[in-house]
């Protein structure tokens, strides 16, 4: 059997299971007027960024994250020129959001400063774009700025929270999502992480389709990709759209997009939103 010294791993515990990465050290740790933040150094996924007990991201997968919550929403959307981040304050969103030459302005809203200062010190590449002329960065509760956000100002929200536990819990409610859909402008599309499939399908995925649909979105559907340093190593994004139907994915686009991605194809964009038999039954 292989053995292991627990002091030199970082663990997340979830539901009888836990992600494990073993760390060489700690890089940072604070408690902010939120959250607790920690940074450490781990032997083979480089950094990772904890906040409150909770993986946020490493250097090694994240790009299959930010992609995968970015690409298929904004080449699904006919003309995406205004772009809202709720969360996010590591920046890895809205760099992959300012790859869309139709991105006119990108508004990141992050409750927590700290996050994106200590993500500027561990994560520099993650935030190469957060002083692009096109990016404006808020540090206010997403919560209440989507409450006074002018009618149809905005054509895709990225809702890119912690878990729905602490400041991020209103984000995953009915009431969010009515000020998002009056925000959004005809054709607008929300997307929103919606944790795994594994484990919160019951408890997350269904509850968010049902929450939008009260809401007003017409349009409901689920994405997954692998993600092998959160809970069960499979994740997903759950999309809303205005209209009856979502607007037809541009694909030619995608395949001559001006910019690289490492995990986003137009061929993967297609095969995400192909879900399993028990989470096709659960969403119909
Ligand atoms: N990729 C991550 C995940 O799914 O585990 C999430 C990344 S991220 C850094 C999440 C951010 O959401 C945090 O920086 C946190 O401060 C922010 N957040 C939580 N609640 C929020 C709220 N009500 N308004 C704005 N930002 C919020």
């Amino acid at each position: 059997m292989i053995q292991i010294d627990p002091k030199n791993w970082f663990f997340e515990p979830h539901q009888g299971s836990a992600i494990g990465l073993e760390i060489q050290h700690k890089l940072h740790e604070e408690q902010s007027s939120y959250q607790k933040i920690e940074v450490y150094a781990t032997q083979t996924f480089g950094h990772l960024l904890v906040l409150d007990g909770y993986v946020m991201l490493t250097s090694r997968d994240n790009f299959i994250y930010h992609e995968m919550m970015s690409h298929p929403a904004l080449f699904t959307h006919p003309n995406p020129q205004r772009v809202v981040i709720i969360g996010g304050g590591d920046g890895g969103t809205l760099q992959q959001v300012l790859q869309h030459e139709e991105v006119k302005q990108a508004t990141q809203i992050d409750i927590d400063e700290r996050v994106t200062r200590v993500s500027e010190q561990f994560f520099p590449e993650l935030c190469t774009h957060n002083n692009d002329p096109r990016a404006t960065l808020l540090f206010i509760d997403g919560l209440r700025w989507m409450r006074e956000a002018a009618a149809k100002s905005i054509d895709v929200i990225i809702v890119d929270s912690t878990d729905p536990v602490g400041p991020g819990e209103g984000l995953f409610t009915a009431d969010f999502y009515r000020d998002c859909y009056r925000a959004l402008d005809d054709g607008g599309i929300l997307v929103q992480q919606s944790e795994s499939p594994l484990l919160h399908a019951d408890s997350i995925i269904k509850p968010m389709h049902q929450a939008l649909r009260t809401a007003g979105f017409e349009a409901t559907r689920t994405l997954q990709f692998p993600l092998c340093t959160y809970p069960s190593g499979w994740w997903t994004a759950t999309l809303g759209g205005k209209e009856k139907k979502f607007p037809t994915f541009r694909e030619e686009q995608a395949r001559q997009a001006s910019f690289d991605t490492r995990y986003y194809t137009a061929d993967i964009h297609q095969a995400s939103f192909a879900l399993p038999r028990f989470l096709q039954q659960l969403l119909a």
